[in-house]
């Protein structure tokens, strides 16, 4: 079925009533049990509970937080095919996808911290230029305490697992307010860590919208983890700041492939259909804008357009193992925000190659994957993050300008360049405002444990993942002391002759023998 124009929907009613969540399954329609909404004093009464339980965790060795967190991996491993299915009844993706995505990821970012934790934590030594004769230094890695998680509704396991993980491979302990719009396999995935030996209280969840998400940011935590909208981080990040507690922001993106004159055709085609269609385009790192070289625009054009109309959508819990490519949409709202671009851009010139509706009986979200050309920047579809399958592509004469043109967004979490030659790719990307530019290939370094992840500009403030997102869930401690047993000069009595030493030293050090 067909589905109304824009400008006809009108808004369904919000999913949190009543105290209650009350969702539908996207590929179906048809409704999921309700779930109550955690009281704000229980909010407050989690996080207490979590800080206790930090002291217990931090406690144990690290051989034995080592083998619980590992316990966690291979609980999950055995329970892959059911968490599978949860993902999939409650975020309507692609079977391949909840395994690839969701479970994979993070049975293999457990399995990364919770053996090197305690290598990445250890004390560091800091040479001291100047000093480094007379005085040392080093660092102390401390856990910071009870971590906030805030989290969207497209990766609804491996994002906020990733920071739970990570939180807790740091010694802290961690509360979670998952999506509203998916907040179950977060449910199961505590059940799982607790069947791994791990205090219950040590990850809490809790459930809600928007003021619940609040109600955590209040509630006492030492720092915040928030992936969701750059409006809802704008929110947040200032509530933080109130508090003065440490924020880290993964926001929005609208991220440029750029298909250089030497790409080659089909494989770049083929990164940039999956780049743009996979979870259905509900990744803040998917390609929303395709910039390619003029000489290659007409067979790159006719192969994306192959590729899309070859793709499989439907219901993933019906079809077989290998029968969809292309999931459901986790949100009303948000189909109804694909299809204004959609319709905002034919109505301003745009042609629509392939897809360009949206469908579903029964209550049921779908957007086909749809490919527009004879875009112009001034179109939504061009400027504003859709998270939706749609791929648009405008075609560039002069390669400075493209770069301009990529750079020419509030946004800057990923990008993307093709070029058969090294060097020449890895001149443009060098030139992208990106948090994560990736050369001929796409999206998939989010599942890299070891690399940091985050955006530039609007998409984001610090890093989540990689060794310096686990030193960010720590504070630095500095410890200094003497090497030598000797007071310092610049201490009282103040003289004459201690100014004039100092003088005379700092000529030598910055502009004489020393400099
Ligand atoms: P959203 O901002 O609507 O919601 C995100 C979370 O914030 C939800 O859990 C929500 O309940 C909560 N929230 C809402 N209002 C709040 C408030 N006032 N205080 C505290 N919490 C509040 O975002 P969404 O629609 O769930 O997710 C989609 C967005 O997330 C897209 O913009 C996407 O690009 C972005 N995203 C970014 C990354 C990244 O790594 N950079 C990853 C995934 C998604």
């Amino acid at each position: 079925m067909t589905m109304p124009h824009a400008e006809t929907w009108t808004p369904p009613p919000p999913n949190v009533v009543d105290g209650e969540i009350r969702n539908t399954e996207p590929a179906t329609g048809r409704p999921l049990p309700p779930l109550p909404v955690t009281p704000d004093a229980e909010v407050r009464a989690i996080v207490a509970r979590a800080r206790a339980a930090q002291v217990r965790w931090a406690a144990l060795s690290w051989k034995e937080r080592e083998r619980k967190l590992l316990a966690f991996r291979s609980l999950l491993v055995d329970r892959t095919e059911e968490m599978v299915e949860l993902l999939i009844r409650e975020s309507g993706k692609a079977r391949f996808e909840a395994l690839t995505h969701e479970i994979f990821p993070i049975a293999d970012l457990t399995h990364f911290f919770a053996r090197r934790a305690k290598k990445i934590l250890q004390d560091e030594s800091i040479g001291l230029h100047l000093f480094g004769p007379l005085k040392r230094s080093w660092l102390r890695y401390e856990p910071r305490g009870v971590i906030g998680v805030i989290s969207p509704w497209n990766f609804p396991f491996s994002i906020p697992m990733g920071d739970v993980i990570m939180a807790l491979a740091a010694r802290n302990a961690v509360v979670v307010k998952p999506s509203e719009w998916t907040p179950r396999i977060l449910l199961r995935a505590k059940e799982l860590v607790e069947a791994a030996g791990i205090d219950p209280d040590l990850f809490g969840v809790v459930l809600g919208g928007g003021p619940t998400g609040a109600a955590l940011v209040d509630s006492g935590i030492d720092m915040m983890i928030f992936t969701g909208s750059v409006a809802t981080g704008r929110k947040v990040g200032a509530a933080c700041g109130e508090r003065l507690i440490p924020f880290v922001a993964e926001l929005g993106g609208k991220d440029p492939a750029l298909v250089l004159a030497d790409a080659k055709v089909e494989d770049a085609a083929r990164q940039v259909v999956w780049g743009a269609f996979a979870n259905s385009g509900q990744i803040c790192a998917s390609v929303e804008r395709v910039l390619v070289h003029e000489s290659i625009y007409e067979p790159f054009v006719a192969k994306v357009v192959e590729l899309t109309s070859a793709l499989r959508q439907g219901d993933p819990a019906a079809a077989g193992l290998d029968h969809v490519d292309v999931g459901a949409m986790v949100v009303p709202n948000q189909l109804h925000v694909v299809r204004s671009h959609v319709e905002e851009a034919i109505a301003k010139g745009a042609k629509v190659l392939a897809g360009g509706h949206a469908h579903g009986d029964g209550g049921a979200r779908f957007f086909a994957p749809t490919v527009l050309v004879d875009v112009t920047p001034d179109m939504k579809i061009w400027r504003d993050e859709t998270f939706g399958p749609c791929l648009p592509i405008r075609p560039f004469r002069d390669e400075d300008e493209a770069i301009r043109e990529a750079n020419d967004s509030p946004y800057g979490l990923s990008a993307y360049v093709f070029s058969r030659s090294a060097g020449h790719a890895e001149k443009v990307a060098l030139q992208l405002q990106a948090g994560t530019v990736m050369i001929n290939d796409v999206l998939y370094t989010h599942a890299l444990p070891e690399t940091p992840w985050g955006g530039v500009k609007s998409s984001g403030i610090g890093r989540v993942h990689g060794l310096q997102g686990l030193k960010d869930l720590c504070e630095v401690r500095h410890v200094n002391q003497p090497r030598v047993s000797m007071l310092p000069l610049w201490m009282y009595p103040y003289r004459e002759k201690t100014f004039r030493f100092f003088v005379a030293g700092m000529r030598k050090l910055f502009k004489g023998p020393f400099a």
